[in-house]
């Protein structure tokens, strides 16, 4: 018998976790050490070495919204938690369709968002390409921190010098005649940021509007140094619960798995 038919057998609760965020690693942890959940973190695989996790690790996409309302069935799936990327509304809107499909309880794990502070200069845009229009007409030097997936964007402003940062490499790259590309993974601290933007003569930043503390640097730099950020705006969500730490996932799990399951008191 493995694990997981031993957790079904002991009729411990079982926990999907979309991942490929640290929250959803901090709450892998927080969970493994608590104890008491049968847990499965789940990666899209797009990262070549992800960071390891304590908990049981799955990788790739479930295929689409019947795949994953396939998978909350099968396994069986007690409560799912949407701890993905601000950024990555596909999974969160097929996540809400097939919880409720599924009738598995769904809570988000969602940090907020950076808010504009005195002193920053910041540019709104609703999109990625949108962001790269508003660099506008005449040639910048662009320090480009929004990962590798929709970075060809670029491509239609071929005006401005890049420097692209991403985890993994960008793979063709860009065809842009002036594109410099750095492999990095966060924390990035403000002093190296503040660093790299001198050293490469920045005058402009394209971001994401991630929000947390790992990659703020930049933006506390930008601040300092007063450089543009063109701020992309974060997609809609579905209207799900959504709770911004890890402890208040654990009280709503408490909560949701007691009040579904009496014989579950006491996990
Ligand atoms: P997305 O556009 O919302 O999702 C695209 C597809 O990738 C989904 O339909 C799903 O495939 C698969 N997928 C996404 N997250 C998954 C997960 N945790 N487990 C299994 N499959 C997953 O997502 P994305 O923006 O490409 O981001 C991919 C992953 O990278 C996410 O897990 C996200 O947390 C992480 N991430 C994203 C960003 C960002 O800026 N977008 C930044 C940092 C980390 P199926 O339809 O086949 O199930």
């Amino acid at each position: 018998m493995n694990a997981s038919d031993k957790s079904r057998e002991a009729g411990v609760p079982r926990l999907l976790i979309l991942g490929g965020t640290a929250e959803a690693r901090e709450l892998a942890t927080a969970l493994q050490a608590r104890g008491g959940f049968a847990l499965s973190l789940s990666l899209a695989g797009r990262t070549r070495n992800p960071l390891p996790s304590d908990a049981p690790t799955r990788s790739g996409g479930f295929g689409g919204v019947e795949g994953l309302e396939a998978y909350l069935k099968a396994e069986p799936i007690d409560a799912l938690i949407d701890a993905t990327h601000p950024f990555a509304a596909t999974m969160s809107h097929n996540a809400a369709e097939a919880a409720h499909r599924a009738g598995v309880p769904l809570i988000a794990l969602l940090r907020q968002p950076w808010q504009r502070q005195p002193g920053d200069l910041w540019t709104g845009a609703a999109s990625i390409p949108e962001a790269v229009e508003k660099l506008g007409p005449a040639p910048r030097r662009v320090l480009v921190a929004l990962g590798r997936n929709e970075v060809r964007a670029l491509e239609a402003a071929p005006q401005h010098s890049y420097l692209v940062r991403s985890i993994d490499p960008v793979d063709p790259p860009l065809a842009l005649p002036q594109a410099r590309y750095i492999e990095a993974r966060g924390p990035f601290p403000e002093a190296d940021e503040h660093a790299l933007l001198n050293a490469h003569r920045i005058d402009a930043i394209l971001s994401k509007n991630s929000g947390g503390e790992a990659t703020y640097g930049k933006i506390k730099a930008a601040r300092a140094l007063g450089i543009e950020v063109v701020m992309v705006a974060r997609p809609v969500r579905p209207p799900v619960e959504t709770v911004d730490s890890v402890e208040r996932v654990l009280d709503w799990l408490e909560r949701r798995l007691h009040q579904s399951s009496p014989a579950r008191r006491g996990v």
